[in-house]
């Protein structure tokens, strides 16, 4: 069985002190009463209830006291290791947590990354940089479906799992995603920054698993820069092909 008192407040410490307290005093009580002659504790019950009293209430309070600040460290830490402090969206830890419990086979993966996103530092600022990442994460986050896993995968990339989802419809989700940060300029003070991002997206089929899934939608992404950036790719249009040799023949055929 899996139970855990959660002290958490100065208010859970009291609560249970005086709890602790209760349980010690009756303890005491049943001790005397069962255990020992009556004319021997009469004298004295009323003395071992008040050390009883005094003593469990400051040893319960500096207990609980040390568990409730163990407690909130622990909550602290797994926030910390959890939530991107910079975004606001799950870490990778915690993606490839949540993601172990969806069934890859049915499920869709895109790999995102913001266009240009060197040339924004170097053209605002770190500082500006990291705003922009902040206002990007927070348009993909209102634009995901609630059961979607959307994390920061690393630097100026997002990784969203997409449970239960066919490639066409990763697709029409991906396609959203694009427009919901490249359709308005981020505003900083009065500077309008363009941001776009490059999706590549793969999906799930019988045998399938989330690694598999996330090497397929990063080649996906490579052709998306590679053809452009600004755009969606699903790993499902590429067939058999490498992505690396249709990036040369693009390369060969095209200007950019
Ligand atoms: P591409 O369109 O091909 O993705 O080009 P890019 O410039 O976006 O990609 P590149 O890999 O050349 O540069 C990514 C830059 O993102 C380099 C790195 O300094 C910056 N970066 C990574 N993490 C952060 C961050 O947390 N804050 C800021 N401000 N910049 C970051
Ligand atoms: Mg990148
Ligand atoms: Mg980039």
């Amino acid at each position: 069985m899996d139970w855990k008192i959660n002290i958490r407040t100065h208010m859970d410490v009291f609560l249970w002190t005086l709890v602790i307290t209760d349980l010690a005093v009756i303890g005491v009580v049943a001790y005397y009463r069962l255990l020992v002659a009556r004319e021997l504790y009469q004298p004295i019950l009323a003395h071992a209830v008040t050390v009883t009293v005094l003593l469990s209430m400051c040893l319960g309070y500096f207990f609980l006291w040390q568990i409730m600040l163990g407690q909130n460290n622990h909550k602290k830490l797994r926030q910390m290791n959890e939530t991107d402090t910079l975004t606001g969206t799950f870490t990778r830890a915690r993606f490839f947590m949540d993601a172990a419990g969806v069934d890859a086979s049915r499920c869709s993966v895109l790999m995102i990354d913001v266009d240009h996103f060197k040339s924004i530092n170097d053209t605002y600022g770190h500082q500006a940089g990291d705003d922009v990442l902040a206002k990007t994460a927070e348009r993909l986050r209102a634009t995901c479906r609630s059961g979607d896993i959307l994390a920061r995968y690393g630097g100026e990339e997002f990784i969203v799992c997409l449970p239960v989802t066919s490639a066409r419809t990763a697709s029409r989700c991906a396609e959203r995603l694009r427009l919901s940060v490249g359709a308005v300029d981020v505003l900083l003070g009065h500077t309008r920054i363009p941001v776009t991002i490059s999706i590549g997206s793969a999906s799930g089929g019988q045998g399938d698993n989330i690694d598999a899934l996330i090497a397929r939608a990063d080649k996906a992404l490579l052709l998306a820069k590679s053809a452009g950036r600004n755009r969606v790719v699903a790993a499902e249009d590429l067939g058999d092909i490498d992505p690396e040799d249709r990036i040369r023949t693009m390369r060969r055929t095209s200007r950019f």
